[in-house]
């Protein structure tokens, strides 16, 4: 038997307790509970925030008796690799990653001339179910901690920081339902905006949370203080479509989903992401992009809200592919004379197995 099987815990037990799972009062209440000076958790966090380590030879500043068992109590590594593949001439990777219990986790970092930004799983698979999507064919396994999903951006800032760059922008566009995960999303959203020692140091404003439409969560999320992005996956202006394309919409409907978009970009200022797959001849129809600027115009106004169309990144066994090229270039058209900003996604990732949940399945 390998070391990594004997080490493996049983699938879908608790990951272990991590620093980036607390909050710095937490973190030195652990510490204390182990018998050191509580400042001992502020040097463990810049070690892992700043200086992007949790390898106690890098520690010097702790006292070598207690460095190992400090760290093998709040920096236990999480992750391990189990494959990376890039394209875009190495401007996208994408990485596998299997966590303690063995269970698989995706994440994906794209360059751009301007930014970076990390596209992180908040699940280890997703339960709401949309068949268009990769990770909702499987069901959820379980929820990410919040350091698990920390340690992604943090594994992602350390290949780049060999490279003289950052992390810039993290989507939370992985596997998984983020606000079906709300507790450890937010830590996480914490622990990468906190200053440094504390967090990554990440700007708000960097961070977008893209949710199916679960509305509570959703209006829980705008009384945050928070200024992160929200983006909302809606993929159909009318329920009877969207019944089908986004299940959870029999729970929450078209109307009442813009609706918590709006309260949040009151609350918060920030213009909300409408995010819209365009699937050849099931939403992609002229009269659907006209219902669609109609429904934006009156709940979110043109200010408040911005559409993404992302042509479908077909999944395998599936026969929805993306829309023609005419009938894309006509719902932006439409979209447009609403007065509705669009702009279509690029599709970085494609031939690596870019949507979301497609690596994972794979490998399964
Ligand atoms: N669960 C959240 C976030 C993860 S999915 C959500 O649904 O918003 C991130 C985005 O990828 C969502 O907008 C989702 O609808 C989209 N997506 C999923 N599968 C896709 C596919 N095969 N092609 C294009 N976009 C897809
Ligand atoms: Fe889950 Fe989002 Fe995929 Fe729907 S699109 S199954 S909510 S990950």
């Amino acid at each position: 038997m390998s070391a990594e099987l004997t080490l493996a815990a049983p699938r879908g037990t608790k990951p272990p307790r991590h620093l980036a799972d607390l909050a710095p009062d937490e973190r030195r209440d652990a510490v204390a509970a182990m018998g050191e000076k509580p400042y001992r958790a502020d040097q463990l966090a810049r070690h892992y925030f700043t200086r992007l380590t949790d390898d106690p030879a890098d520690m010097t500043d702790l006292p070598a008796p207690s460095r190992e068992r400090l760290v093998g109590a709040l920096l236990p590594r999480l992750l391990s690799l189990v494959r990376e593949v890039s394209c875009d001439r190495g401007t996208t990777r994408k990485m596998l990653w299997r966590a303690a219990d063995g269970t698989l986790i995706e994440s994906v970092l794209m360059r751009y001339p301007d930014r970076v930004t990390m596209c992180v799983s908040s699940q280890a698979g997703c339960g709401m179910g949309c068949p268009f999507c990769a990770t909702g064919q499987a069901g959820l396994t379980r929820n990410l901690s919040a350091a698990e999903i920390v340690e992604q951006v943090v594994a992602g800032a350390r290949a780049l920081a060999r490279q003289g760059t950052r992390v810039s922008n993290v989507v939370f566009m992985g596997m998984g339902e983020p606000l079906a995960n709300y507790r450890a999303v937010l830590g996480a959203v914490r622990r990468l905006t906190d200053p440094g020692p504390n967090g990554l140091g990440m700007s708000q404003r960097g961070v977008t949370v893209s949710t199916v439409g679960l509305v509570p969560a959703m209006r829980r999320l705008a009384d945050e203080g928070l200024s992160v992005t929200l983006a909302v996956s809606l993929h159909a202006p009318d329920d009877e479509l969207r019944d089908t394309l986004v299940p959870i919409n029999t729970r929450w409907k078209v109307a009442e989903v813009l609706e918590a978009a709006r309260s949040y970009a009151k609350t918060t200022g920030r213009r909300v992401s409408v995010e819209y797959a365009l699937i050849r001849d099931v939403n992609d129809q002229a009269h659907r992009a006209d219902l669609l600027g109609r429904l934006l115009r009156r709940h979110l106004g043109g200010n408040l809200v911005h559409v993404n169309l992302i042509p479908l990144n077909p999944t395998p066994g599936s026969a929805w592919t993306a829309s023609r090229p005419e009938d894309q270039r006509e719902f932006v058209r439409r979209l447009e004379r609403h007065r509705v900003p669009v702009t279509v996604r690029d599709t970085r990732g494609r031939e690596i197995d870019g949507a979301c949940g497609q690596l994972a399945a794979n490998e399964r």
